[in-house]
């Protein structure tokens, strides 16, 4: 059991957790007790052993839903499961993302729809479903991992440019429309994060703008930023643990930066 449990008695449910930044959050959120509902793709021997481990380290409940965030019903059925197996669904975080980089002309059609099917419907239909229980026990909590692309571009990326803007009107929406249930809903914008999403992009970036590996790392990514080192996923669980507390309560519709300086530029 955890030394201080301010969420004991509240489910979190992180969509995308089975990896990165969303397995950080959840971890951070049962460390500080909360009932964990995992989600991502990934090799299931290892996600049952994360899963455990979420359950004996910190003694809270933890599931495991292998729904697609790509495809609506399967996002929304995946709400109605996690409070009929864990009782209510207190804090949601949108999480699960996927990258894709090429030119825009050459950007494949059915890649721009899973991009924003993933990274920004899906957080229409988790919120859609769980916003009702929020309201009747009038707490909540929506955290919705945008990023600094939310607010900036950057070449080669439309989809996700325009998905991660897109998740910041919504967050500043739903934001509007629960002030007054005692629920808040913010986005957090981490500049690069040393993920496999990240690793994923370099051959990728190397051949559209031909680098070379440590170019793209030097020149590219970390040039944007003007600490000059990769954000952690344990800082962006910490703001997102933040988030979710009671401290947090007059923080809504809030679009936060934790990336190095980048944006400030
Ligand atoms: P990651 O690749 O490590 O994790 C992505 C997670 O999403 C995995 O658990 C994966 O299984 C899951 N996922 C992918 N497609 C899915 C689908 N269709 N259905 C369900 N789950 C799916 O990446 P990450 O870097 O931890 O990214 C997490 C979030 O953070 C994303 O929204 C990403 O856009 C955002 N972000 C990342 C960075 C970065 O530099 N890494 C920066 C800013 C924002």
């Amino acid at each position: 059991m955890p030394l201080a449990s301010p969420f004991k008695g509240k489910t979190a449910l992180v969509t995308g957790s089975t990896s990165g930044i969303g397995l950080a959050i959840a971890r951070a959120l049962a460390a500080q007790g909360a009932d964990i509902v995992i989600n991502g793709f990934g090799d299931a021997a290892a996600i049952e052993k994360e899963r455990g481990s979420l359950e004996s380290e910190f003694g809270v409940r933890a599931i495991y839903s292998g729904a697609d965030m790509s495809k609506g019903d399967q996002t929304e059925a995946m709400v109605t499961e996690a409070i009929a197996a864990l009782g209510s669904v207190d804090i949601l975080v949108n999480n699960a993302g996927i990258q894709f980089v090429s030119p825009v002309e050459e950007f494949p059609p059915e890649k721009w729809d899973q991009i924003v099917a993933i990274n920004l419907s899906s957080a229409f239909h988790t919120t859609r479903a769980a916003l009702p229980g929020m309201k009747a026990r009038k707490w909540g909590r929506i955290i919705n991992t945008a990023s600094a692309h939310a607010l900036i571009a950057s070449p080669f990326k439309s989809a996700y440019v325009a998905a991660k803007h897109g998740i910041a009107g919504f967050t500043k929406t739903v934001a509007l429309e629960t002030a007054t249930f005692g629920i808040t809903a913010n986005a957090i914008c981490p500049g690069y994060v040393w993920t496999p999403l990240v690793e994923k992009q370099i051959p990728d970036t190397m051949a559209a703008r031909g680098l070379t590996r440590e170019q793209v790392i030097n020149d590219v990514l970390l040039h944007a930023q003007p600490t000059k080192q990769f954000v952690t996923v344990e800082e962006v669980a910490a703001l997102a643990v933040y988030l979710a507390g009671d401290m947090a309560r007059s923080i809504t519709g809030s679009i936060i930066s934790i990336d190095g300086g980048w944006t400030a530029a």
